[in-house]
């Protein structure tokens, strides 16, 4: 029977980051417990002066109605200024900002305002799911360059190089990395931005969704580059920084026509973005920063107990991520491993012989482009930590 359903929708793959966080509730909810290590998200609550912010906007009652599609005007001043102070992109202005429901929300506007039938978009990879997916929605073909595990998963500015085509329209890599938390040097984004300099009409769409979470103390931005404002897509939001996944706020800073486009395109998608969650965007980027420092502290104290923790178990392969929150083990060791009469074949299979026999969920790295890696987000408290890596360990000890 031919589906009633889209080809467009048929042909798309779920988001396995959402899929398993699915899986791992479903499985909560039947009192199984599971520690549940797959969703990017963070475990602190959203900090009280921004929480303080949208209760107030809702005493003044005047963010009821439908905001301005593009997002509220001081927002988009106060983020253009935090580009221009912070990340050095001084050509940044409130018009070249678009607030949008999400970050993920404003890399889908871009992609349907850039692509026709066709064009390529050359994906750093391991990269995050919904990349791949939202670029074949909006009719791209994605192209993957791979950083391998010993360059700490980066691709680099030559294989770049190699990969153009006549048809290549845009680039998109995230720094630091989701899946990998690997962060781009200053040097490393130079050598990009020159040979994205070299072609006309090339575009960078930089997701830098978490720059708050740096270990190396040193973002660097490729919108500030000498030539690169008008070439770059700058994407950000406030989920991970701020601890802000629910409220669904993110946004671009992009050359202008760009800007407008995304801002005509939300306009017949979704309109601006939630009123009140706006004003908790204002607080957050406008008031005391101290609660997502110390939520950085918290990260980099994890990770360098999961990296012990890691290093501990036979098999394991990692490099030491640089920012957000997550490992990216390669784990093909266990391939062609068998226990209780579970074989593991893959890293799908390595995933859900975890969460039957270990209680943990983790993500796969085929998702990301990776077959070989899983990935996991280490944003949990460091009891469930130190107890999730004891039921990897004693679970992977077992497969003969
Ligand atoms: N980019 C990356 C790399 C991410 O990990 C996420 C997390 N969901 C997003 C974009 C989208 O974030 P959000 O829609 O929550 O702003
Ligand atoms: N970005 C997060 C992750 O990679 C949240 C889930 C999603 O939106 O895919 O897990």
């Amino acid at each position: 029977m031919t589906s009633i359903l889209s080809e467009r929708i048929i042909q798309m793959e779920e988001s396995a980051t959402l899929a398993m966080a699915k899986k791992a509730r479903e499985l909560k909810s039947k009192g199984i417990d599971i520690i549940s290590l797959s969703l990017g998200e963070p475990d602190f609550k959203t900090p009280k002066h921004i929480q303080q912010a949208a209760k107030d906007s809702i005493d003044e009652g005047k963010y009821f109605s439908y905001p301005p599609v593009a997002g509220y005007q001081d927002l988009r001043e106060a983020i253009a200024r935090k580009l221009k102070d912070e990340n050095l992109i001084v050509e940044a202005k409130a018009e070249n900002i678009v607030v949008s429901t999400g970050a993920k929300h404003s890399i889908a506007n871009v992609f349907m305002c850039l692509l026709n039938e066709g064009d390529e978009v050359v994906i750093f990879s391991p990269y995050w799911v919904s990349y791949a997916e939202i670029i074949k929605l909006a009719g791209g073909v994605p192209v993957l360059i791979e950083g391998s595990l010993e360059n700490n998963f980066k691709a680099t500015a030559d294989q770049l190089e190699a990969a153009l085509t006549d048809k290549t329209k845009a680039v998109i890599y995230s720094s630091p990395c989701n899946p990998t938390g690997s962060v781009f040097s200053k040097e490393e984004l130079e050598a990009i931005a020159s040979v994205v300099k070299k072609r006309e009409n090339l575009f960078v769409i930089a997701d830098e969704i978490y720059e708050l979470i740096n270990f190396t103390g040193k973002h660097a931005s490729i919108g500030a580059f000498p030539g690169m404002f008008e070439r770059t897509i700058t994407v950000n939001g406030f989920s991970k920084g701020y601890a802000m996944t629910g409220w669904r706020v993110g946004y671009i800073c992009a050359p202008l026509f760009i800007a407008k486009a995304c801002e005509k395109m939300q306009g017949q998608f979704t309109s601006g973005g939630t009123g009140i969650a706006q004003r908790a965007a204002l607080a957050a980027i406008s008031g005391d920063q101290s609660p997502s420092q110390e939520m950085e502290k918290a990260y980099l104290k994890r990770r360098d107990l999961v990296l012990k923790l890691i290093q501990d178990v036979p098999g394991f392969k990692t490099h030491v991520p640089e920012g957000a929150f997550y490992f990216f083990p390669e784990i093909s060791n266990f391939f062609g491993k068998s226990a209780n009469g579970f074989k593991v074949s893959d890293a799908d299979d390595f995933c859900l012989y975890l969460l039957e026999k270990a209680n943990v969920s983790l993500v796969t790295g085929a998702a990301f482009g990776a077959p070989n890696c899983v990935r996991i987000s280490y944003a949990a408290s460091e009891e469930e930590l130190i107890e999730a890596m004891k039921r990897i360990k004693d679970a992977c000890a077992i497969l003969k």
